[in-house]
C-alpha cells in the first residue's frame, strides 16, 4: 500500500454528497455521518482482500448528539492535492428505489428543482404539474444524462491543485471522459501510469475479495487523489448503498443490468476506466 512520507495538516476538501456529512477530526481522521450499511461493509472490508484500497475504519465516534464513522483521512499529508471522485457501476439507485417509485411514490420538489434548471424538457407534462418527480425517476435521469448508464462509471467531481471545484460535468462520450483525465493529470505520464497500475491491481483484489462476489455495490466511488510529489493513489470509498445480494443470486458484475438481477456493473465501468487511462497514457 501507498504510504504518504509527509504528514502534514490535511487541506481537506469534500467532492460530493451534503455538505454537513463530514467533520474532520484530529489524527489523520474524517468523520463521516453513522450509516449502519456502510459501517457494516467497511467492518468486513477491514478483513478482505479489498482492504488495502479502502480507507482504514475506526469503529464509530459520537460528537455533539451525533453518531459518525470514523474513517482514514485519504488527504492527509499531502500537499495542495488534486482530487478526482468517479462513481461507479451502470445504475446509481437500488432496486428499492425503483419498487418504491412505482408502490409508494413520494414526489419529491428539490428534484424536479434540479432538473428543471439543467433541462426543463426532459420532464413531463404531468411532471411539470406535479412539480414533482420520484427519487428513482431524477437518479435515473442523471445515470442517463452522465456516462453511467453507457460506460459503468461517471466522474461526480474533480478538485484542481488551486482548490477549484468542478461538478456536473456534461460528459457523456469516451473521448470526454480521456480529455478530462488528460486536464486532471496535466497530462503527466508517471501519473497516469501510476492510475493505471493501481486499477489493475484494484482489479486483482476485486478478483480475490469474498466482500465483492457478495456484495450489490451501488453509488460507491473510486477517489483518486495526487500532489505535487507525484504521489498517485486510488481509493474505494462511500458504501451507504452496498448491500449484501440476495443469497439466491450469484453476481457477476460484468454483465449489463436488468430489473431484478441486481447487477451493479460495476467491472464494466473499471473496465472501461482502465482502458480510458491507458489511452491517456498513449496519446
Ligand atoms: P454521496 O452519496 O452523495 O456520493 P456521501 O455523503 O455518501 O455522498 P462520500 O461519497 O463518502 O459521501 O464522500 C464525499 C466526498 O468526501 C468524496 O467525494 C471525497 O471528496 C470526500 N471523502 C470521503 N471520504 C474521504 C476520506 N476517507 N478521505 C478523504 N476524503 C474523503
Ligand atoms: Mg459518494
Ligand atoms: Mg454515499
Amino acid at each position: 500500500m501507498m504510504q504518504w512520507s509527509v504528514r502534514r495538516q490535511s487541506s481537506w476538501v469534500q467532492l460530493a454528497g451534503h455538505q454537513g456529512n463530514f467533520q474532520l477530526s484530529e489524527g489523520g481522521e474524517v468523520l463521516k455521518r453513522f450509516s449502519e450499511v456502510e459501517a457494516v461493509c467497511l467492518q468486513a472490508l477491514m478483513a478482505d482482500p479489498l482492504r488495502p484500497f479502502v480507507p482504514q475504519y475506526h469503529g464509530s465516534v459520537n460528537r455533539g448528539g451525533n453518531s459518525y464513522i470514523r474513517l482514514e483521512d485519504l488527504l492527509s499529508g499531502l500537499k495542495n492535492p488534486v482530487i478526482m471522485d468517479c462513481k461507479m457501476g451502470v445504475r446509481t439507485y437500488q432496486e428499492e428505489e425503483l419498487t418504491k417509485s412505482h408502490t409508494k411514490p413520494t414526489l419529491r420538489n428539490d428534484m424536479y428543482q434540479k432538473m428543471v434548471k439543467v433541462d426543463p424538457t426532459a420532464l413531463t407534462v404531468e411532471e411539470h404539474e406535479q412539480r414533482g418527480v420520484t427519487k428513482w425517476r431524477y437518479l435515473q435521469w442523471r445515470d442517463n444524462t452522465s456516462s453511467t448508464s453507457t460506460l459503468g462509471f461517471r466522474i461526480e467531481g474533480i478538485m484542481m491543485e488551486n482548490g477549484s471545484i468542478q461538478r456536473d460535468f456534461k460528459m457523456l462520450t469516451p473521448a470526454q471522459v480521456t480529455e478530462a483525465l488528460l486536464s486532471f493529470t496535466k497530462s503527466h505520464l508517471h501519473i497516469l501510469k501510476a492510475y493505471h497500475s493501481r486499477l489493475q491491481a484494484l482489479d486483482e483484489a476485486l478478483k480475490e475479495s469474498t466482500f465483492f462476489k457478495a456484495h450489490e455495490v451501488i453509488g460507491s466511488s473510486l477517489l483518486f487523489v495526487h500532489d505535487w510529489t507525484s504521489k498517485a493513489s486510488i481509493w474505494m470509498i462511500d458504501f451507504g448503498k452496498t448491500t449484501p445480494s440476495p443469497s439466491t443470486v450469484q453476481l457477476r458484475h460484468d454483465v449489463p443490468w436488468a430489473e431484478g438481477n441486481r447487477e451493479d456493473g460495476y467491472l464494466i465501468g473499471l473496465a472501461a476506466l482502465t482502458s480510458l487511462v491507458g489511452q491517456a497514457i498513449s496519446q
